[in-house]
């Protein structure tokens, strides 16, 4: 990764192979498939596929897919595309659950060596009886079952003669360790419920932290990178892996995870606000979802541009949402065409254009990407500019429209605006203007200076156009990002949801516009980037979905 020449895991690596610890490098993107990929899983992807990469390694993808109450073939669907959107290739493709018998073996052999045993005890009595940080646990009851005992217990777990919940498979480990996760943690649990890729085949599962080194190690992979609220389960990671006897012993590596403001980054939560309605779903373009903001017209390189200024540590400080915003235009600014697009009209007559004439006008496509050429703009009698272009009593220093004041159109004519139309409720309605043949763009007129230039659209070849501008679904939520996953989830996010995150407005682009497709991106003239919106745009009328206004105070 260019901007992690120094990163802490690329050292570690580069030691590991260096010092013949391995000889290649594998690592793995590991998601849950219970909901749709965040930014903050781009960056684990950027991180696992890149780092390998960068040592002529491998990494897979593995659907950590213990959990079948969570999880769905739909999210498994999206992940592997947005994954590939993302611009990367794994390696090989895994799912946990086809280790669901080797799993079993390796609980059974840790029966066998009196390393763990089936507990009777009720959630509630496992939590009381661990302690906490200050207080030693207590042993279970059951904890010195006999490895016979067990081995007939946990069969049965497995053939479903228990209900959900009433038995657990415990680790044998050590209930006075100052380290709570050593306390004989539950390895396997009791649950009547189908798998969306083992159906009904079982009806006991794996602990994540039973489950997932033994994945790790199976697949082989060296380095298993991972955020820092796992740091406290390596000791835990590492027992498993030793006690199970497993050949080839993954690493686990934790680096901090990415959190931005006024952005809630937790598939929990995402889940939340699709299931309660406060968004069209995981890819609505206010979502922080791989699959939302690509609709929302982020494109990949953005997101790996940002992603890789962000680095590579063991902090997880918020990072400013403004910086997303940077790469967009960065990204953007050399390779969408401009245009121009009026968001709320208000109708312009020009009095001394000729009726019943046209003209087309030459308009270049990008300033400062010559090579872009130029398109043509039909211009006539009648033309639509923005409401907010207008004043019928304007501040000082306002140097667009109002009565007697002449502004530049762009690519057109100086126009003056004459007399201002209202409705029988005092409403502006309709502006006269006259313009000026000698202005016209391109001519070289020199004789008087205006101080504004608005944009415009030829009324008669007007296209209409829906225009849909966010604002941040979360606000405040920066605080909560300082805060662990567990304390966050305590609060009420939704308490943080903005009303105004969505603002729809009719329009019209230029007729040139007629044939965009879906994805297509633009730069509006003085509104920003936007981008078709692929799913809500018909053959009759755009949807453009502003991806990010044009100015912007962040600095790198
Ligand atoms: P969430 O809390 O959003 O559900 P998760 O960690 O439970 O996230 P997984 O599906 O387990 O989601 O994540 C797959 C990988 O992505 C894990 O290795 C995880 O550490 C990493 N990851 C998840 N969120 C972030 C983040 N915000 N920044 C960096 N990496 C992340
Ligand atoms: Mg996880
Ligand atoms: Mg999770």
């Amino acid at each position: 990764m260019e901007n992690n020449s120094s990163n802490f895991i690329k050292s570690i690596i580069k030691e590991d192979l260096e010092n013949g610890k391995h000889s290649t490098v594998i690592t793995r993107f590991p998601p849950e498939p219970n909901g749709y990929l965040h930014i903050g899983h781009a960056k684990s992807i950027l991180i696992n596929f890149e780092l390998a990469d960068d040592f002529g390694g491998r990494t897979n993808l593995r659907f950590d897919d213990t959990n079948p109450l969570k999880e769905d073939q739909e999210y498994v669907d999206s992940i592997k595309e947005d994954v590939k959107w993302l611009g990367y290739e794994w390696d090989e493709l895994h799912f946990a659950s086809n280790y669901f018998e080797e799993m079993y073996s390796r609980a059974v052999l840790l029966i066998k060596k009196g390393k763990a045993y089936v507990d009777d005890l009720t959630a509630d009595e496992i939590r009381e009886y661990r302690g906490t940080l200050t207080q030693p646990g207590k042993e279970s009851p059951y904890r010195n079952r006999s490895a016979e005992e067990n081995l007939e217990l946990f069969d049965k777990m497995r053939k479903g003669e228990f209900e959900t919940g009433s038995k657990v498979l415990r680790a044998k480990i050590d209930m006075t360790s100052p380290n709570l996760n050593l306390r004989d943690p539950v390895i396997y649990r009791v649950s009547h419920a189908t798998h969306h890729n083992t159906g009904d085949t079982w009806c006991i599962y794996p602990m994540y932290d039973f489950a997932h080194p033994l994945e790790d190690a199976i697949e082989g992979v060296t380095h298993s990178i991972c955020t820092t609220e796992f740091e406290d389960h390596r000791p835990l990671y590492n027992w498993v892996v030793e006690e199970c006897e497993m050949e080839s012993k993954p690493q686990q590596i934790e680096f901090g995870r990415l959190n931005i403001t006024n952005t809630v980054m937790s598939k929990r939560k995402l889940k939340q606000l699709v299931d309660e309605g406060f968004v069209d779903g995981w890819d609505d373009p206010r979502m922080p979802t791989v699959s939302g903001l690509r609709r929302k017209g982020y494109t990949s390189d953005a997101i790996r541009n940002f992603v890789r200024e962000t680095g590579v540590s063991k902090g997880y400080g918020a990072v400013d949402e403004a910086m997303l915003e940077h790469f967009a235009r960065e990204d953007l600014k050399l390779k969408a065409p401009r245009t121009m697009g009026v968001l709320k009209p208000l109708k312009v007559v020009i009095t001394n254009y000729p009726e019943g004439e046209s003209e087309m006008l030459d308009a270049e496509i990008n300033p400062e990407v010559p090579e872009m050429g130029s398109r043509q703009i039909p211009f006539g009698r009648e033309i639509y500019i923005e409401q907010d272009d207008f004043m019928e009593d304007p501040p000082k220093k306002y140097f667009r429209l109002f009565p007697g004041n002449e502004v530049r159109l762009k690519h057109a004519y100086f126009i003056k605006c004459e007399e201002v139309i209202k409705d029988e409720n005092g409403n502006v309605v309709e502006l006269h203007c006259t313009y000026d043949p000698e202005t016209k763009s391109g001519s070289g007129f020199t004789g008087r200076k205006v101080k504004g230039t608005i944009h415009w659209v030829d009324a008669a070849n007007a296209v209409p156009a829906e225009f849909r501008l966010y604002q941040p679904l979360i606000l405040d939520a920066d605080l909560e990002a300082e805060k662990s996953e567990e304390e966050a989830e305590e609060k009420t996010f939704l308490d943080y949801v903005n009303e105004h995150s969505l603002e729809v407005v009719q329009g019209f682009v230029e007729p040139n516009m007629k044939d965009v497709k879906g994805q297509d991106k633009f730069q509006f003239f003085r509104h920003g980037y936007f981008n078709v919106d692929p799913k809500n745009s018909t053959p009759e009328k755009s949807v453009y979905n502003r991806i990010v206004s044009l100015k912007s105070s962040f600095k790198l």
